[in-house]
């Protein structure tokens, strides 16, 4: 079968009604939980393959992640199934008024490579919970990880509802030509564009999940050894190769020699002095971007790291203090384990740095100043938000992920992703009873006046 075949058999399916069914969704979704639980030691081999993950960094990252999400949504999917009241005006009493959530179709995944697996499963979980079918084109850029969700999800899913199709820039341009239900993407914001404009074609509507470079602000409130230890672990988690990971630090000139030195002892206690052997420690995901971050290394003054090995795909936990604000380090998404310090008077002149910038997808603030923690709150816009920590949001299933402005659009996760991928139809239910005489014509100044007190 061609792609436009399989696109049309998952559109009937979506038309027999089959997918509708509660029962179905959840079955999906379960026997994704299956996959994971059956299949862990390949995926595990796999991640570690394709980017070296460390085996309890992939179970956290990946395969726990998209349990928990089954977990999630299973619990509450008849919930959210169910029509939504909304009060009906006088004007149209006797009546009901709901919201009914409908599937949408075929939607086209495409994933991308850092975490190879979630980005591909975490997208479908919401696609199935809203009753709809997919086409999955997994990242070529983690081989081992397509191949094996290329074998896995025809052997624990509804082959009607989803297929795989693996492939690269000529297999995926090709995909886009389709008039698909809804198109959810992953990736670079370059190719983002090249996405949506092909969607504008059918009117496709489109979820874009994009990256950015997401700031933090530290005071001198906050507690330094905590907040080294918490920035470590969330910059130097998958090499730095996280949409959400901490991208560069904005602090005061007293902060940085005593954040500098606990940063450095978090590298050490979690990846010994030599990163390279440490089995705690990824890799890039390939020679294309080692060289791409080594050439981030002489826009500043480099106090730790900065070693790398293109062949063997290793960079070392690299700290940059203060690069100028032009270089390239500061205007492009590191997406690797380099992170640059920047010298900042004040809470005012770090908020003007970051509101001058693109609206990230994560904006980080370490203080125990209860103001300004609102202040950020209040005035910092970004896809999601840390209080005196990095990425955890994405551990509260209850939380929308996406973005905003370049960062991305629509979410998923949970209800938000049950949302997104549906579409909420509005229905007004009447029955055979006389209307209220005002609405009708002929009008008049009477019952024009009697609408207005009715209203
Ligand atoms: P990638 O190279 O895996 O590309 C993503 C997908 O786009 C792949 O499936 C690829 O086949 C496809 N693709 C590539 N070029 C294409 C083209 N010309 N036409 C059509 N399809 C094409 O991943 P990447 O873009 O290197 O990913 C890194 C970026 O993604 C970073 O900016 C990161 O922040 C962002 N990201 C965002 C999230 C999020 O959830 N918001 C998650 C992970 C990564």
């Amino acid at each position: 079968m061609d792609h436009q075949q399989i696109l049309t058999q998952q559109q009937e399916y979506v038309a027999t009604n089959t997918t509708r069914n509660i029962s179905w969704r959840i079955e999906q979704l379960l026997r994704i939980k299956t996959l994971v639980q059956n299949n862990e030691s390949e995926l595990l081999a796999a991640l570690h393959s394709d980017l070296g993950k460390p085996e309890q960094e992939a179970w956290i990252t990946e395969l726990s992640f998209i349990s928990g999400e089954v977990d999630h949504v299973v619990k509450h999917l008849k919930k959210w199934c169910k029509p939504r009241k909304v009060k009906t005006p006088i004007i149209v009493q006797p009546g009901k008024s709901f919201i009914q959530a409908e599937p949408l179709g075929s939607v086209l995944i495409i994933g991308a490579w850092n975490y190879p697996l979630q980005l591909v499963f975490a997208p479908l979980i919401a696609v199935i919970s809203a009753g709809n079918c997919a086409i999955i084109k997994p990242s070529e850029l983690a081989p081992a990880v397509s191949n094996l969700i290329a074998t896995l999800i025809p052997k624990y899913l509804d082959n009607k509802a989803f297929t795989v199709v693996e492939g690269a820039v000529q297999e995926t341009t090709e995909l886009l030509t389709l008039a698909f239900d809804h198109i959810m993407y992953t990736g670079n914001a370059g190719v983002g564009r090249i996405v949506m404009a092909a969607a504008a074609k059918h009117l496709t509507p489109v979820t874009l999940e994009l990256g950015g470079k997401s700031p933090v602000f530290i005071d001198g409130s906050a507690n330094i050894a905590l907040t080294a230890q918490r920035l470590a672990w969330g910059k130097w988690l998958n090499a730095g190769q996280t949409c959400i990971a901490p991208d560069y630090i904005l602090t005061t000139k007293d902060m940085i020699a005593p954040l500098v030195a606990e940063l450095k002892a978090q590298i050490i206690a979690m990846f010994s002095t030599d990163p390279q052997q440490s089995a705690s420690y990824g890799c890039i995901v390939n020679e294309r971007h080692t060289e791409r971050l080594s050439q981030y290394l002489d826009c500043g003054e480099i106090v730790h790291g900065g070693a790398f090995d293109i062949a063997a795909k290793y960079f070392e936990p690299t700290i940059i203090v203060n690069p100028e604000l032009d270089s390239k380090v500061m205007n492009e998404e590191i997406f690797g384990p380099i992170f640059p310090i920047i010298c900042v008077d004040d809470y005012s002149a770090a908020k003007q740095l970051i509101c001058k910038a693109d609206k990230p997808l994560a904006a980080y603030l370490f203080s125990s100043d209860k103001a300004q923690q609102q202040d950020w709150i209040d005035t910092i816009s970004s896809g999601s938000q840390c209080i005196n920590d990095v990425i955890m949001f994405n551990a509260v299933p209850g939380l929308p992920f996406g973005g905003v402005g370049p960062s991305g659009m629509g979410h998923y996760s949970g209800k938000s992703g049950f949302d997104n991928f549906s579409h909420l139809k509005s229905v007004l239910k009447r029955p055979f009873i006389k209307d209220l005489p005002v609405r009708f014509a002929p009008y008049s100044k009477l019952k024009l006046s009697l609408l207005r007190k009715i209203r």
